[in-house]
């Protein structure tokens, strides 16, 4: 009898001995972890903001994050259309901001991502995108066209070129502009933002039109000078699509 009710007290010992064991496992397991997170931290191999690990953006495919300049942004108002007393009716910078966030719509649907920079904007240091087009509108003078540019001395040469190709393919089909070369500028060839982004990065300026003799393209015809943008960086993108299968 004596062995009868021993038994069942040693059993209940082994179980509690067995858990105790258990909680001890567990909580070192845990101590080790949060000793390795402290460490990993300290040396850097992990962020201190750990809500990175679960931000769901980290497990989505990047889309293509294409970067326009809203010309003049932040900065100044560009050229200026003013009437007799001299009173300013229209500035470049809205007519271009006003593009771009058309042309971020556009392209948004269509999956590309955009990022709008401001004309001295400090993301451009260094850049690296799949392009970048600085959109800008030429002085409130009475002549019409459009110009595009890229850098002299380029590091990506067939890339900006090619880009450039888009733009004469695609933007006078969709504004009815035609270029006008004859007045690209050493500003548009020695652009600051060339100097500025990624090497690597294609990059273009864009005289959309002029302000004089081009204002209700620019004006009450916006959309169809950002379906011209966005139609050039499709086909700029669909072919470096294309090059990298
Ligand atoms: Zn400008």
């Amino acid at each position: 009898m004596l062995a009868a009710t021993i038994c069942p007290f040693r059993a209940m010992r082994h179980h509690l001995i067995k858990r105790i064991q258990r909680l001890f496992a567990l909580t070192s397991l845990l101590l080790i972890l949060a000793i390795g997170l402290l460490v990993g931290q300290a040396l850097g191999f992990i962020p201190k903001d750990l809500r990175a690990f679960v931000d769901p953006a980290r497990f989505l495919p990047q889309a293509p994050q294409v970067a326009l300049i809203s010309g003049h942004a932040g900065y100044d108002s560009g050229a200026v259309c003013t009437d007799a007393s001299g009173a300013t009716l229209l500035t470049e910078a809205e007519i271009n901001a006003r593009v771009a966030d058309l042309v971020a719509q556009r392209l948004r649907l269509s999956g590309v991502d955009l990022l709008i920079l401001t004309e001295y904007d400090d993301r451009l240091e260094n850049l690296t995108a799949p392009l970048l087009l600085s959109l800008h509108a030429d002085s409130c003078v009475d002549l019409s066209g459009y110009k595009a540019a890229h850098r002299t001395n380029s590091t990506v040469p067939a890339e900006d070129a090619r880009l450039l190709a888009c733009i004469d393919l695609h933007y006078p089909a969709a504004t009815g502009l035609r270029p006008h070369p004859n007045t690209i500028t050493h500003n548009m060839t020695s652009y600051h933002a060339f100097r500025r982004i990624h090497p690597s990065t294609p990059a273009a300026i864009l005289e959309m039109g002029f302000l004089g003799g081009d204002q209700s393209l620019l004006t009450t015809g916006a959309a169809r000078v950002a379906d011209g943008i966005t139609a050039s960086i499709q086909c700029f993108l669909a072919e470096r699509g294309a090059d990298s299968k």
